[in-house]
């Protein structure tokens, strides 16, 4: 895309152009969409509609994609756990709507595993105080048992929240189908933050009352989100737009854009992109291995989703003083920016996503990486 000096939107603006290697991530825009996307967001965004109107029907063709019984928009998946949580504490009554985030005498607490209570960008103990809950850890960081969680639930609870994440601790946590039923023994709502997921229908079928997705994630639509699930909490959720929902509007044209990113992702051949993506990344293995001082490995994504990622840290004969943390630095000091990923930066390791990558942008990669560490 050419801004109106030729460079890009961005440049003009006096930004350097960033090579995203990271991932959907928030600080480098999550996602590109596609042409159809643009077109959709472009011709929503230029017209008028009656919103809840638009609200409702988008509910029922994402649904379509979900298998649910509803869904309803958001403006993104930390809006939708938050609204999730606020119908769950409200159940629709007006009053209790309109003095949230006070929730002062409500039950009101969400039970969910100490090692699910994450930061992917925001703390998640936040996205439920903002929807008037209280979070409640149960267990501890690295092992939850599923009496920690019965243990955990009172006459407050209103539900149980299960994290679908690569940010949570794996190891030594209850699995969403014991805490699935542990919730409905209870008769309480188990909901789940699927933000990142691929599988649209598999948590759904799983018998989750209700899950939250990102839209600019892996559907790469507009920024957005939707909650989808029973159709009386996805109707509570809608009711939220009139009191705190307020705060977190989608506009008409993201919630068009959020519908034609899912029917193109539906279209989308998901094993072929996922044999490019890993072919990206065996390239780069190769290519980095090549360089003097430097390790690369192919790993996979911590969640078990099929996504590979080049791991790249210092090997035996790396010039004395450096550090993948210097490494990392010059990487982002650069024009074009190169941004890895870094969570396991303090191991000495940086992560290089292929499926954000752009045409030549691999070979960018391994070219400034071969500078730094010849320099
Ligand atoms: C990204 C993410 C979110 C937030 O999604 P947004 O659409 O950026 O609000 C919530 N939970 C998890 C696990 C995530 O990875």
């Amino acid at each position: 895309m050419k801004g109106r000096f030729g460079l890009g939107i961005y440049q003009d603006l006096g930004l350097r152009r960033v090579v995203n290697a990271s991932g959907r991530v928030t600080v480098l825009g999550v996602s590109a969409f596609s042409d159809r996307v643009a077109e959709a967001a472009k011709e929503g965004g230029q017209s008028y509609v009656v919103v809840e109107d638009l609200m409702r029907r988008a509910g029922e063709l994402i649904s379509r994609h979900t298998g649910a019984e509803d869904s309803c928009p958001t403006s993104c998946a930390s809006a939708a756990i938050a609204l999730t949580v606020a119908a769950l504490v409200t159940r629709g009554r007006w009053s209790d709507m309109m003095r949230l985030p006070d929730s002062s005498g409500l039950p009101n607490e969400v039970v969910l595993q100490k090692g699910h209570s994450i930061n992917y960008g925001a703390p998640m103990a936040t996205m439920i105080r903002l929807g008037g809950g209280v979070p409640v850890e149960a267990g501890q960081a690295n092992e939850v048992r599923p009496e920690d969680i019965e243990e955990a639930i009172c006459g407050r609870t209103v539900a149980l929240l299960y994290v679908k994440s690569h940010h949570c601790v794996q190891k030594g946590m209850v699995a969403p189908e014991v805490m699935r039923d542990i919730a409905h023994a209870h008769g309480l709502p188990f909901v789940m933050d699927c933000a990142a997921e691929e599988d649209l229908r598999k948590y759904i079928a799983l018998g989750a009352d209700a899950v939250m997705y990102s839209g600019a994630k892996a559907i790469e639509a507009t920024t957005s989100g939707f909650v989808t699930g029973r159709a009386d909490i996805v109707a509570n959720v809608r009711r939220q737009y009139a009191g705190i929902g307020r705060a977190m509007k989608v506009g008409k044209e993201q919630i068009v854009g959020l519908l034609a990113a899912l029917d193109q992702y539906d279209a989308r051949d998901h094993e072929a992109e996922a044999a490019a993506n890993e072919a990206k990344v065996d390239w780069l293995v190769g290519a980095v291995n090549g360089i003097h001082g430097l390790r690369a490995e192919k790993v996979r994504d911590e969640a078990g989703r099929a996504i590979y990622r080049c791991r790249v840290s210092l090997r035996e004969g790396a010039p004395a003083g450096i550090t993948m943390q210097g490494v990392n630095e010059r990487l982002r000091a650069g024009d074009p920016i190169v941004w890895a990923r870094t969570e396991f930066l303090n191991l000495g390791k940086i992560d290089f996503d292929p499926r954000p990558m752009l045409d030549g942008d691999k070979e960018l990669v391994a070219e400034r990486l071969r500078e730094i560490m010849e320099a």
